[in-house]
């Protein structure tokens, strides 16, 4: 089927993160709030921790080995499958910006005759493993690095799970229409009696977040975790983040009435902090990061569009309400819809009102464990 789409009658959209028009299959219909993720890039240590929780719950089954629904990669080398970005970044063309407006094409218009995106389907070799050079600098030094300024060796972790984006490439592309767009949150599925397995979405998805299962002859994606998230919780791979530098909870669509108190509208819409993943692919993605400081701009540019400058000036500088934002990261398994800074405490509460985040501003609570455990007749060495 790869590549025989008949050209359809496409509709101008507007794409937020473009800021202008562009062209679509579907009429835009934004759910009144969409699931959005902030991931703060400059916290992440690399553990796999949410890849694990990802992996334990959801993808264990027959046909799923290769399938990694949250993946953690470490750029500018790392990828999985292995490239998906660069060989993608490559066949788009130009993709210039002026003052803030896109001036290149998406995939959508950068689709060939007769097809509905411009993509890839990745070999089956290219899925064989992830974090195939991982960790590997861009180059080496021997003196030792100061880290106190921007260095010519660096590398920064990019957290990777579908984007439940506004104008899904999956759902474009699929000639079964399996996939949708659920209109009460905005996450993306893919129905399971309709798909036929005709991989038009891995092959759309310029994320590579689609994925095929020989086993059962569909494809299968991240669901958002939307049992728990039915519930009020948030996904796995969020509540088990060691690093605490995940959030979810849900993006006011129209930014005019974005909400000042909801932490994810505060640091997307408000503050613009938290930025989207190639927007120039055009599907406008709601997974959102917060930059690395330590990588050129020039890079983080082409990664994550403009506007990276001021979202590093402001987290190395953060006000008390964005850090008080910033503090409910990592707090609690309940998403939270609304936080406050008050006397110096940060308060985050629920859609019900039920208070689950109470910490202080500034001060991390220490706790040291006597030496010796008399409980477990052990002698333990606190370090220093
Ligand atoms: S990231 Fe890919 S799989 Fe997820 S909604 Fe967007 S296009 Fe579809
Ligand atoms: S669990 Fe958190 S800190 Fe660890 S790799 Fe995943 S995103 Fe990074």
């Amino acid at each position: 089927m790869m590549g025989t789409k008949l050209k359809q009658r496409l509709i101008k959209v507007y794409n937020r993160h473009l800021k202008r028009k562009m062209d679509y299959v579907y009429d835009s219909s934004r759910p009144k709030r969409q699931i959005a993720y902030v991931f703060d890039i400059n916290r992440c240590i690399g553990c796999q921790t949410c890849t694990m929780a990802c992996k334990s719950t959801w993808t264990f089954g027959k046909g799923q080995e290769y399938m990694w629904w949250n993946n953690v990669e470490s750029k500018p080398f790392g990828s999985y499958p292995q490239h998906w970005d660069v060989k993608l970044l490559k066949k788009l063309g130009p993709q210039n910006w002026s003052e803030g407006k896109y001036l290149g094409k998406t995939i959508f218009e950068a689709a060939p005759d007769h097809e509905a995106y411009r993509g890839f389907r990745p070999k089956k070799k290219e899925w064989r493993f992830p974090n195939m050079y991982e960790d590997t600098a861009t180059g080496h030094s021997m003196s030792g690095v100061e880290a106190s300024e921007k260095h010519k060796v660096w590398f920064h972790y990019l957290q990777r799970i579908c984007n439940h984006c506004t104008y899904p490439a999956c759902m474009a592309a699929c000639p079964r229409k399996a996939v949708y767009k659920r209109g009460e949150d905005g996450v993306v599925l893919i129905d399971q009696k309709r798909c036929r397995g005709y991989r038009e979405c891995v092959g759309a998805c310029p994320y590579k977040k689609a994925m095929y299962r020989g086993e059962t002859r569909t494809s299968e994606k991240c669901i958002a975790c939307y049992p728990r998230v039915e519930k009020g919780e948030m996904p796995r791979c969020v509540v088990a983040c060691v690093g605490k530098i995940r959030l979810q909870g849900y993006l006011t669509t129209d930014e005019r009435k974005a909400k000042e108190d909801n932490p994810i509208d505060y640091l997307v819409h408000k503050e613009k902090i938290a930025l989207p993943l190639y927007p120039q692919f055009g599907t406008e993605p709601n997974v959102y990061y917060i930059p690395p400081r330590w990588v050129p701009l020039e890079y983080l540019t082409q990664m994550f569009g403009p506007g990276v400058e001021e979202a590093i000036e402001k987290r190395t500088n953060p006000s008390d309400e964005l850090f008080a934002a910033l503090r409910c990261f990592g707090m609690q398994r309940e998403i939270v819809s609304r936080f406050k800074l008050q006397n110096n405490r940060v308060y985050g509460y629920t859609d019900n009102g039920e208070k689950v985040v109470d910490v202080d501003l500034k001060e991390e609570p220490i706790y040291v464990r006597p030496a010796l455990d008399k409980k477990q007749n052990t002698l333990r060495i606190n370090e220093p």
